[in-house]
Protein backbone atom coordinates (compact mmCIF):
# COMPACT_ATOMS: atom_id res chain seq x y z
CA UNK A 1 0.00 0.00 0.00
CA UNK A 2 2.74 2.40 -0.70
CA UNK A 3 0.76 4.49 -3.90
CA UNK A 4 -2.49 6.25 -2.72
CA UNK A 5 -5.33 8.12 -4.69
CA UNK A 6 -7.11 10.83 -2.64
CA UNK A 7 -9.77 12.84 -4.05
CA UNK A 8 -11.20 15.61 -1.89
CA UNK A 9 -8.33 18.24 -1.31
CA UNK A 10 -10.23 20.70 1.20
CA UNK A 11 -9.65 21.51 4.43
CA UNK A 12 -9.00 18.66 5.73
CA UNK A 13 -7.70 16.88 2.46
CA UNK A 14 -5.04 19.33 1.57
CA UNK A 15 -2.88 18.79 4.95
CA UNK A 16 -3.64 15.32 4.83
CA UNK A 17 -2.03 14.70 1.71
CA UNK A 18 0.82 16.76 3.00
CA UNK A 19 1.55 14.37 5.77
CA UNK A 20 1.59 10.95 2.79
CA UNK A 21 3.88 12.92 1.33
CA UNK A 22 6.08 13.58 4.27
CA UNK A 23 5.52 10.10 5.37
CA UNK A 24 7.20 8.20 1.67
CA UNK A 25 4.22 7.91 0.28
CA UNK A 26 3.19 8.08 -3.48
CA UNK A 27 0.26 10.61 -3.68
CA UNK A 28 -2.11 10.36 -6.84
CA UNK A 29 -4.71 13.80 -7.22
CA UNK A 30 -7.22 14.61 -9.75
CA UNK A 31 -6.20 17.43 -11.64
CA UNK A 32 -9.49 19.06 -11.33
CA UNK A 33 -9.07 19.32 -7.68
CA UNK A 34 -8.92 22.51 -6.00
CA UNK A 35 -5.63 22.09 -4.75
CA UNK A 36 -3.42 20.51 -7.27
CA UNK A 37 -1.21 22.55 -7.92
CA UNK A 38 -0.17 23.14 -4.17
CA UNK A 39 0.01 19.18 -3.67
CA UNK A 40 1.95 18.82 -6.80
CA UNK A 41 4.90 21.28 -5.68
CA UNK A 42 5.39 19.21 -2.45
CA UNK A 43 5.44 16.31 -4.62
CA UNK A 44 1.69 14.77 -5.97
CA UNK A 45 1.66 13.50 -8.80
CA UNK A 46 -1.40 14.25 -11.06
CA UNK A 47 -3.99 12.54 -13.39
CA UNK A 48 -6.40 13.73 -15.37
CA UNK A 49 -9.31 10.99 -15.48
CA UNK A 50 -10.29 9.27 -12.25
CA UNK A 51 -9.31 5.87 -14.76
CA UNK A 52 -5.77 7.10 -14.77
CA UNK A 53 -5.92 8.06 -10.49
CA UNK A 54 -7.61 4.22 -10.15
CA UNK A 55 -4.88 2.06 -12.46
CA UNK A 56 -2.07 4.06 -10.16
CA UNK A 57 -2.96 3.08 -6.98
CA UNK A 58 -3.17 0.31 -4.29
CA UNK A 59 -5.39 2.53 -2.38
CA UNK A 60 -8.17 4.78 -2.76
CA UNK A 61 -9.27 7.61 0.14
CA UNK A 62 -11.77 10.11 0.06
CA UNK A 63 -12.28 13.20 1.86
CA UNK A 64 -15.62 14.75 0.84
CA UNK A 65 -17.99 16.47 2.27
CA UNK A 66 -20.95 14.14 2.40
CA UNK A 67 -22.80 10.83 1.47
CA UNK A 68 -24.49 11.95 -1.91
CA UNK A 69 -20.62 13.08 -3.41
CA UNK A 70 -18.97 10.21 -1.83
CA UNK A 71 -21.50 8.45 -3.80
CA UNK A 72 -21.16 9.99 -6.80
CA UNK A 73 -17.55 9.83 -6.85
CA UNK A 74 -17.84 5.83 -6.38
CA UNK A 75 -20.87 5.04 -8.65
CA UNK A 76 -21.57 8.27 -10.41
CA UNK A 77 -20.92 8.58 -14.76
CA UNK A 78 -17.09 8.50 -14.19
CA UNK A 79 -17.19 6.54 -11.17
CA UNK A 80 -14.08 5.22 -9.41
CA UNK A 81 -15.73 2.15 -8.63
CA UNK A 82 -15.98 0.91 -12.22
CA UNK A 83 -12.02 1.17 -12.57
CA UNK A 84 -10.93 -0.34 -8.96
CA UNK A 85 -10.19 -3.78 -9.33
CA UNK A 86 -9.81 -7.26 -7.38
CA UNK A 87 -7.11 -6.66 -4.39
CA UNK A 88 -7.27 -2.44 -4.06
CA UNK A 89 -8.77 -1.03 -0.65
CA UNK A 90 -10.66 1.75 -0.21
CA UNK A 91 -11.08 4.30 2.44
CA UNK A 92 -13.68 7.06 3.34
CA UNK A 93 -12.58 9.37 5.55
CA UNK A 94 -15.46 11.65 5.29
CA UNK A 95 -18.28 11.92 7.80
CA UNK A 96 -21.24 10.36 5.89
CA UNK A 97 -24.44 8.03 7.05
CA UNK A 98 -23.31 4.94 8.71
CA UNK A 99 -26.12 3.13 6.07
CA UNK A 100 -24.37 4.59 3.32
CA UNK A 101 -20.72 3.06 4.71
CA UNK A 102 -22.54 -0.29 5.17
CA UNK A 103 -23.43 -0.53 1.26
CA UNK A 104 -20.20 0.78 0.13
CA UNK A 105 -18.89 -1.79 1.75
CA UNK A 106 -21.00 -4.65 0.58
CA UNK A 107 -21.48 -2.84 -3.14
CA UNK A 108 -17.08 -3.11 -3.29
CA UNK A 109 -16.92 -6.25 -1.61
CA UNK A 110 -18.61 -7.86 -4.94
CA UNK A 111 -15.43 -6.59 -7.10
CA UNK A 112 -12.84 -7.94 -4.38
CA UNK A 113 -12.79 -4.33 -2.98
CA UNK A 114 -12.02 -3.99 1.08
CA UNK A 115 -13.58 -1.20 2.13
CA UNK A 116 -13.25 1.17 5.42
CA UNK A 117 -15.18 3.47 6.78
CA UNK A 118 -12.70 5.87 8.71
CA UNK A 119 -13.83 9.15 9.68
CA UNK A 120 -11.67 12.03 11.70
CA UNK A 121 -11.44 14.04 14.82
CA UNK A 122 -9.55 16.79 15.19
CA UNK A 123 -10.13 19.31 12.79
CA UNK A 124 -7.66 21.68 10.31
CA UNK A 125 -5.27 21.28 13.59
CA UNK A 126 -5.11 18.07 13.89
CA UNK A 127 -4.80 17.01 9.79
CA UNK A 128 -2.27 19.55 9.68
CA UNK A 129 -0.05 18.33 12.97
CA UNK A 130 -0.90 14.50 11.59
CA UNK A 131 -2.30 14.05 14.57
CA UNK A 132 -6.20 13.20 14.18
CA UNK A 133 -8.06 10.47 15.77
CA UNK A 134 -9.32 7.77 13.58
CA UNK A 135 -12.15 6.04 13.81
CA UNK A 136 -12.40 2.78 11.93
CA UNK A 137 -15.57 0.31 10.52
CA UNK A 138 -14.81 -2.86 8.45
CA UNK A 139 -12.65 -5.57 8.26
CA UNK A 140 -9.12 -6.33 10.64
CA UNK A 141 -7.45 -7.10 7.57
CA UNK A 142 -7.81 -4.06 5.59
CA UNK A 143 -7.51 -2.09 8.72
CA UNK A 144 -4.23 -3.96 9.31
CA UNK A 145 -2.95 -3.19 5.75
CA UNK A 146 -4.31 0.90 6.30
CA UNK A 147 -2.65 1.17 9.45
CA UNK A 148 0.85 2.99 8.26
CA UNK A 149 -1.49 5.21 6.25
CA UNK A 150 -3.31 6.61 9.11
CA UNK A 151 0.14 6.67 11.54
CA UNK A 152 0.74 9.28 9.15
CA UNK A 153 -1.80 11.38 9.33
CA UNK A 154 -2.93 11.00 12.69
CA UNK A 155 -2.09 9.58 16.54
CA UNK A 156 -5.41 7.85 18.11
CA UNK A 157 -6.19 5.27 15.72
CA UNK A 158 -8.83 2.57 16.92
CA UNK A 159 -10.25 -0.31 14.77
CA UNK A 160 -14.30 0.11 16.39
CA UNK A 161 -16.17 -2.84 14.89
CA UNK A 162 -17.67 -3.99 10.97
CA UNK A 163 -18.47 -1.38 8.31
CA UNK A 164 -20.82 1.46 9.60
CA UNK A 165 -19.07 1.41 13.60
CA UNK A 166 -16.81 3.80 12.22
CA UNK A 167 -19.65 6.59 11.11
CA UNK A 168 -21.57 5.34 14.01
CA UNK A 169 -18.70 6.65 16.44
CA UNK A 170 -18.52 9.85 14.52
CA UNK A 171 -21.80 10.62 14.53
CA UNK A 172 -21.79 10.34 18.32
CA UNK A 173 -18.22 12.43 18.08
CA UNK A 174 -20.37 15.30 16.78
CA UNK A 175 -22.83 15.71 18.92
CA UNK A 176 -20.62 15.70 21.88
CA UNK A 177 -19.16 18.55 19.78
CA UNK A 178 -22.49 20.78 18.94
CA UNK A 179 -23.69 20.47 22.02
CA UNK A 180 -20.63 21.02 24.01
CA UNK A 181 -20.52 24.58 21.64
CA UNK A 182 -24.19 25.30 22.20
CA UNK A 183 -22.76 24.77 26.22
CA UNK A 184 -19.93 27.35 25.73
CA UNK A 185 -21.54 29.91 23.50
CA UNK A 186 -24.53 30.16 26.10
CA UNK A 187 -22.16 30.30 29.35
CA UNK A 188 -20.39 33.29 27.13
CA UNK A 189 -23.11 35.05 26.16
CA UNK A 190 -24.81 35.14 29.92
CA UNK A 191 -21.05 36.00 30.99
CA UNK A 192 -21.08 39.01 28.64
CA UNK A 193 -24.32 40.14 29.29
CA UNK A 194 -23.45 40.35 32.67
CA UNK A 195 -20.31 42.68 32.47
CA UNK A 196 -18.15 39.45 33.34
CA UNK A 197 -14.49 39.26 31.46
CA UNK A 198 -14.44 36.37 28.79
CA UNK A 199 -10.66 36.08 28.87
CA UNK A 200 -10.10 35.36 32.94
CA UNK A 201 -13.41 33.26 32.63
CA UNK A 202 -11.88 31.08 29.74
CA UNK A 203 -9.20 30.80 31.85
CA UNK A 204 -10.37 30.23 35.21
CA UNK A 205 -12.76 27.40 33.50
CA UNK A 206 -9.75 25.64 31.82
CA UNK A 207 -8.37 24.41 35.37
CA UNK A 208 -12.04 22.67 36.73
CA UNK A 209 -14.34 20.34 35.44
CA UNK A 210 -15.54 22.15 32.35
CA UNK A 211 -12.61 22.10 30.76
CA UNK A 212 -12.40 20.91 27.06
CA UNK A 213 -11.01 21.35 23.72
CA UNK A 214 -14.03 23.46 22.55
CA UNK A 215 -14.26 25.64 25.81
CA UNK A 216 -9.89 26.16 24.87
CA UNK A 217 -10.13 26.67 21.30
CA UNK A 218 -14.03 27.64 20.61
CA UNK A 219 -13.82 30.06 24.07
CA UNK A 220 -10.51 31.79 22.35
CA UNK A 221 -12.46 31.99 18.68
CA UNK A 222 -15.09 33.63 20.28
CA UNK A 223 -13.36 36.11 22.26
CA UNK A 224 -11.02 36.65 19.74
CA UNK A 225 -14.42 37.46 17.00
CA UNK A 226 -12.52 34.93 14.56
CA UNK A 227 -15.29 32.75 12.80
CA UNK A 228 -12.92 31.55 9.54
CA UNK A 229 -13.69 28.17 8.92
CA UNK A 230 -12.17 25.51 10.42
CA UNK A 231 -15.08 23.61 10.23
CA UNK A 232 -17.82 25.18 8.43
CA UNK A 233 -21.60 25.38 10.74
CA UNK A 234 -23.03 23.54 7.47
CA UNK A 235 -21.32 20.47 7.50
CA UNK A 236 -21.49 20.52 11.10
CA UNK A 237 -25.44 20.52 10.60
CA UNK A 238 -24.79 17.94 8.31
CA UNK A 239 -23.57 15.34 10.85
CA UNK A 240 -26.03 16.28 13.83
CA UNK A 241 -28.79 15.32 10.92
CA UNK A 242 -26.82 12.10 10.45
CA UNK A 243 -26.59 11.88 14.16
CA UNK A 244 -30.63 12.12 13.81
CA UNK A 245 -31.26 9.44 11.22
CA UNK A 246 -29.35 7.25 13.11
CA UNK A 247 -31.14 7.70 16.29
CA UNK A 248 -34.43 7.72 14.25
CA UNK A 249 -33.32 4.01 12.52
CA UNK A 250 -32.42 2.99 16.10
CA UNK A 251 -35.65 4.31 17.91
CA UNK A 252 -33.49 6.16 20.45
CA UNK A 253 -34.57 9.62 21.51
CA UNK A 254 -31.78 12.54 20.77
CA UNK A 255 -33.35 15.65 22.49
CA UNK A 256 -30.15 17.93 22.68
CA UNK A 257 -28.93 17.16 19.59
CA UNK A 258 -32.18 17.81 17.77
CA UNK A 259 -32.17 21.69 19.44
CA UNK A 260 -29.03 22.24 18.20
CA UNK A 261 -29.64 20.64 14.90
CA UNK A 262 -32.26 23.66 14.73
CA UNK A 263 -30.02 26.55 15.73
CA UNK A 264 -27.33 25.61 13.51
CA UNK A 265 -30.03 24.94 10.57
CA UNK A 266 -31.71 28.92 11.89
CA UNK A 267 -27.39 29.85 11.85
CA UNK A 268 -27.67 28.98 8.04
CA UNK A 269 -30.36 30.69 7.22
CA UNK A 270 -28.64 33.49 8.57
CA UNK A 271 -26.33 33.39 5.96
CA UNK A 272 -23.66 31.96 8.30
CA UNK A 273 -22.87 28.72 6.87
CA UNK A 274 -19.53 28.80 5.09
CA UNK A 275 -18.79 30.30 9.00
CA UNK A 276 -16.98 27.52 11.74
CA UNK A 277 -19.13 26.00 14.16
CA UNK A 278 -18.17 27.82 16.71
CA UNK A 279 -20.26 31.28 15.02
CA UNK A 280 -23.26 29.21 16.36
CA UNK A 281 -22.83 31.81 19.40
CA UNK A 282 -23.52 34.43 16.82
CA UNK A 283 -27.48 32.91 16.91
CA UNK A 284 -27.20 33.05 20.94
CA UNK A 285 -25.82 36.69 20.81
CA UNK A 286 -29.20 37.53 18.41
P1 LIG B 1 -14.22 21.29 2.52
O1 LIG B 1 -15.52 21.83 2.04
O2 LIG B 1 -13.13 22.22 2.90
O3 LIG B 1 -13.58 20.29 1.41
C1 LIG B 1 -14.30 19.40 0.63
C2 LIG B 1 -13.53 19.20 -0.67
O4 LIG B 1 -14.24 18.29 -1.50
C3 LIG B 1 -13.38 20.51 -1.48
O5 LIG B 1 -12.04 20.61 -1.92
C4 LIG B 1 -14.30 20.31 -2.68
O6 LIG B 1 -13.81 20.94 -3.84
C5 LIG B 1 -14.24 18.80 -2.82
N1 LIG B 1 -15.42 18.27 -3.50
C6 LIG B 1 -16.71 18.51 -3.21
N2 LIG B 1 -17.51 17.81 -4.02
C7 LIG B 1 -16.70 17.10 -4.83
C8 LIG B 1 -16.91 16.19 -5.87
N3 LIG B 1 -18.16 15.84 -6.23
N4 LIG B 1 -15.83 15.64 -6.47
C9 LIG B 1 -14.57 15.98 -6.11
N5 LIG B 1 -14.30 16.85 -5.12
C10 LIG B 1 -15.34 17.40 -4.51
O7 LIG B 1 -14.57 20.28 3.69
P2 LIG B 1 -13.61 19.73 4.85
O8 LIG B 1 -13.76 20.61 6.02
O9 LIG B 1 -12.28 19.40 4.31
O10 LIG B 1 -14.43 18.39 5.23
C11 LIG B 1 -14.32 17.19 4.46
C12 LIG B 1 -14.99 16.07 5.26
O11 LIG B 1 -14.31 15.92 6.52
C13 LIG B 1 -16.46 16.33 5.59
O12 LIG B 1 -17.19 15.13 5.55
C14 LIG B 1 -16.40 16.87 7.01
O13 LIG B 1 -17.63 16.66 7.70
C15 LIG B 1 -15.25 16.06 7.58
N6 LIG B 1 -14.51 16.68 8.71
C16 LIG B 1 -14.16 18.00 8.67
C17 LIG B 1 -13.46 18.55 9.77
C18 LIG B 1 -13.04 20.01 9.81
O14 LIG B 1 -12.68 20.49 10.90
N7 LIG B 1 -13.04 20.75 8.72
C19 LIG B 1 -13.14 17.74 10.87
C20 LIG B 1 -13.49 16.39 10.84
C21 LIG B 1 -14.18 15.87 9.75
Amino acid sequence: MKNIGFIGLGIMGKPMVFNLLKAGFSVFVLEKSASAEAVKLAGAQICSTTKLLASSVDMIITMLPDSPEVESMLFGEEGIAKEMRAGQCYLDMSTISPLVAKNIHCELAKIGVDALDAPVSGGQVGAEAATLSIMVGGSSEAFNKALPIFQAMGKNIVHIGEAGAGQITKACNQMIVGMTIQAVSEAFTLANQAGVDLEKMREVLLGGFAQSRILDLHGQRIIDRNFKPGFKIKLHHKDMNIALETGKALAVELMGTTQVAQQMKKAIELGNGELDHSSLVLLLEK
